[in-house]
């Protein structure tokens, strides 16, 4: 009996070798892929036999030959399967079908108003079923980013603040229903992901993704792990009380980084300062102070309005002041800074770089670099599903 067990592991095991050899190689003949995994060629034809006949791999065109005939080439069959990623964002809850490649094939969102509780659950529920349907391939799983405290072990949400969850268990809860394996993670831990598996970060071994929106998290990557800490609250750094006496926050302390530097202050202070305004962007693009969103003030700054852009470079000093330390503490170079923040480019980028130069010892700072993620508003749902491609598939 335990032979056998024994042996089933260690074929897919083999499998699962195999299948991530030609994943990362794009096109790879068998000859390539045992050299690669040291694994034996008849060990490699079964597994891909295997793989070929659940519709992962395809033979597809020959390479060259090195005398003799020329080997056939196998690669992933990107679309053979989908992942539901999920993007629990604070204003609509957002979804897609998502291939192995990280492209998005269909997407769904659901407005959620002021929803919250058991209500709030009901859109997700909603949400994954009409995803399900959608779908016309088999779907490997669902993979959730979340705002507030996650553990992402057991996946219960510990408390998400907006939502009104406080101890639910939402894995179980969708596993039940939906009958499909469910990973869970903080949306700014998912984010830092995504920019591993389909970003700019997919050479490096440590980041430190700064998610910045209605609310402000971290993502810290160590040799390519995800690092949740001891209470799986790694990063959340949106708290720190960076203005002592400050403006009350929405966890119920004073002067957090939040209420200094997310998109829901910049557009609160621009409000407050419109009477102050003289002829500028601004007053150009909007007619009355209600109208000012996030997408306004970027165009403002672009428009050159420097009063805009002053708000901006200052919310980047208060991001400044929390990312310096953490550079100082991790000695990580690359930080990357995602979420609608990350709209205003350099205007943002620029004066974090500055502040973490000017703050941190001169030879740690010189190999800083503070970017802009790439990958937009879908950054969420991209790390939900690279969360599936490395725990489900063990691809990445
Ligand atoms: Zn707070």
């Amino acid at each position: 009996m335990l032979q056998k067990a024994t042996r089933r592991q260690s074929k897919d095991h083999n499998k699962g070798l195999v299948l991530r050899t030609v994943y990362q190689a794009g096109w790879i003949s068998r000859a390539d892929v045992a050299r690669a995994t040291t694994l034996a060629r008849p060990t490699v034809s079964t597994a891909v036999a295997e793989l070929i006949d659940q519709g992962l791999v395809t033979e597809s065109g020959l390479g060259p030959s090195v005398g003799g005939k020329p080997p056939i080439l196998l690669r992933v069959e990107d679309d053979s399967r989908y992942m539901i990623g999920v993007d629990l964002a604070e204003s609509e809850f957002r979804g897609a079908l998502v291939n192995l490649r990280g492209a998005i094939r269909r997407r769904l969102s659901l407005p959620i108003h002021e929803l919250d509780g058991e209500a709030a659950l009901s859109v997700v529920h909603r949400l994954i079923s009409e995803l399900v349907q959608a779908s016309d391939r088999p779907i490997v799983g669902i993979g959730i980013g979340t705002p507030g405290l996650m553990d992402s072990r057991r996946g219960v949400v510990r408390n998400a603040v907006n939502l009104n969850w406080r101890d639910l268990p939402l894995g179980d809860m969708l596993e039940t229903r939906h009958r499909l394996p469910v990973y869970i993670a903080n949306d700014s831990q998912v984010a830092s992901l995504a920019e591993l598996t389909f970003g700019n970060g997919q050479n490096i071994a440590n980041l430190i993704m700064v998610k910045v929106g209605r609310g402000i998290g971290a993502g810290i990557v160590l040799d390519r792990r995800p690092f949740y800490g001891d209470d799986s609250g790694a990063g959340e750094i949106g708290h720190i009380v960076v203005e002592s006496g400050g403006r009350l926050c929405r966890c119920g302390n004073r002067g957090c980084l939040e209420t200094l530097a997310s998109t829901r202050s910049l557009v609160q202070r621009a409000q407050s300062m419109w009477e102050d305004t003289r002829p500028s962007a601004l007053r150009n693009l909007v007619a009355s102070p209600d109208d000012i969103t996030t997408g306004v003030l970027v165009q403002a700054v672009e428009a050159g309005d420097e009063a805009v852009r002053a708000m901006v470079a200052e919310a980047g000093g208060y991001l400044g002041q929390v990312i310096t330390p953490l550079v100082a503490g991790l000695n990580i170079h690359h930080i990357v800074i995602a979420g609608s923040m990350a709209r205003f480019g350099k205007a943002l980028i620029q004066p974090i770089q500055e502040h973490v130069n000017s703050h941190s010892l001169r030879t740690l700072a010189e190999n800083t670099h503070v970017e802009a993620s790439q990958l937009g508003q879908d950054i969420v749902i991209l790390g939900a599903a690279a969360l599936l491609l490395s725990q489900e598939l063990q691809l990445s």
